[in-house]
């Protein structure tokens, strides 16, 4: 059974992660998402709840698991017996870098293959910092994360708002 990881910061994830997920885990005997513990993005959401997040969007696929993880993806990938790595791309923004790492992953384990998936059409423009973005303003979010990841937003933001406001100064 081939393993694949689809390592992410998911912060959070969205609607273009799941659909990458989704196609991966056709493809694979088992996919397991790899979130970042130590991302260079400073997440807005803990680890704690990025994992969480994942796990309850990933219940009705049975051959997906979701592993939190240190250090590079490669070690990660082989200490859980993993043969590939799965990215998502979207056209302009994502190829440059991913390449760049392709290549530097190749040259720190070999043996692991990198799969991109293109993402798909409607899913081209969403990204994770957009959805904060557009959350911190109050934005609707729909067709773009699952209901769960939405109330998250919602309620992440609205105690930043209320302690900007001191609403919770004593
Ligand atoms: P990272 O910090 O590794 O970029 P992200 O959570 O931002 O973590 O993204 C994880 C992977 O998902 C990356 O390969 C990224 O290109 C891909 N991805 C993010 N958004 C989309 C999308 N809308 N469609 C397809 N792939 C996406």
């Amino acid at each position: 059974m081939v393993v694949a990881v689809y390592p992410g910061t998911f912060d959070p994830l969205t609607y273009g992660h799941m659909d990458i997920i989704e196609r991966a885990a056709a493809l694979f005997g088992r996919l397991i998402v790899g979130i970042y513990e130590n991302s260079s993005k400073q997440p807005l959401f803990p680890l704690e709840q990025r994992v969480e997040l994942v796990k309850e969007a990933i219940t009705g696929l049975s051959n997906v698991h979701v592993k939190a993880f240190k250090g590079l993806t490669v070690d990660f990938i082989h200490q859980i017996g993993g043969r590939v790595m799965i990215r998502g791309l979207r056209a302009n923004s994502d190829f440059e870098r991913e390449f760049e790492m392709a290549l530097m992953n190749r040259k720190l384990a070999s043996d692991i293959e990198l799969l991109c998936l293109m993402t798909s059409s409607q899913y081209q423009f969403l990204s994770s910092s957009l959805i904060k973005e557009v959350a911190k303003l109050g934005g609707c979010l729909e067709g773009m994360v699952p209901d769960h990841v939405a109330v998250a937003l919602r309620e992440r933001f609205s105690v930043t708002i209320e302690v900007a406001t001191g609403k919770h100064r004593m």
